[in-house]
């Protein structure tokens, strides 16, 4: 299977497929998200989140980098690197202990650690299309074909 695509026409939509995304990753997964300022990737973070009965609010991490979260006796990492300096910073922070086979990470704004950054599991990227956003999710990892169809079937499910 190649990539599959999504149309999402408002914010709920893309919470929704946060939701999906939530439901279909298992342990380990690394999720990297793409799109310019403002398409929706805190917003499907927060669907995510929001899923597995999280309850606060969820802000891109943009000064601290990295927050975590632990939901159901799992950990998960919400990274933004859109202020990071220089990917080198990302070794400072022992980025590697975050990658450890069992936190799940999605992170926004990758290219700016790439050379540093694992390679992820799952790209998504979300583009403006008008007032509404369209998303695309490419597999990379080994077991991520599995991971994009069951997407697929939860998304269009809810
Ligand atoms: P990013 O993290 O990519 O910078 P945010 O998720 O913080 O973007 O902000 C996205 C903005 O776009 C929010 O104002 C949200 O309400 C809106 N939005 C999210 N998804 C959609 C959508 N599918 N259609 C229209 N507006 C959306
Ligand atoms: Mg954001």
């Amino acid at each position: 299977m190649d990539e599959a695509s999504f149309f999402l026409p408002d914010e709920n939509a893309t919470e929704r497929l946060g939701a999906a995304l939530a439901a279909c990753c298992p342990a380990g997964t690394v999720i990297h998200l793409h799109g310019d300022l403002g398409a929706g990737k805190s917003t499907l973070v927060r669907g995510f989140l929001r899923s597995l009965g999280y309850g606060g609010s969820v802000k891109s991490p943009t000064y601290t980098i990295v927050e975590p979260y632990q939901l159901h006796g799992q950990r998960y990492y919400h990274f933004d690197l859109y202020r990071l300096g220089d990917a080198e910073e990302l070794e400072y922070m022992g980025i590697r202990d975050y990658f450890d086979g069992h936190a799940i990470c999605l992170l926004e704004w990758p290219e700016r650690g790439s050379g540093i950054l694992p390679a992820p599991d799952l790209s998504l990227h979300l583009v403006y299309l008008d007032t509404a956003r369209h998303a695309c999710i490419t597999p990379q990892g080994e077991h991520a074909e599995i991971i994009v169809s069951c997407i697929n079937e939860s998304f269009s499910m809810a």
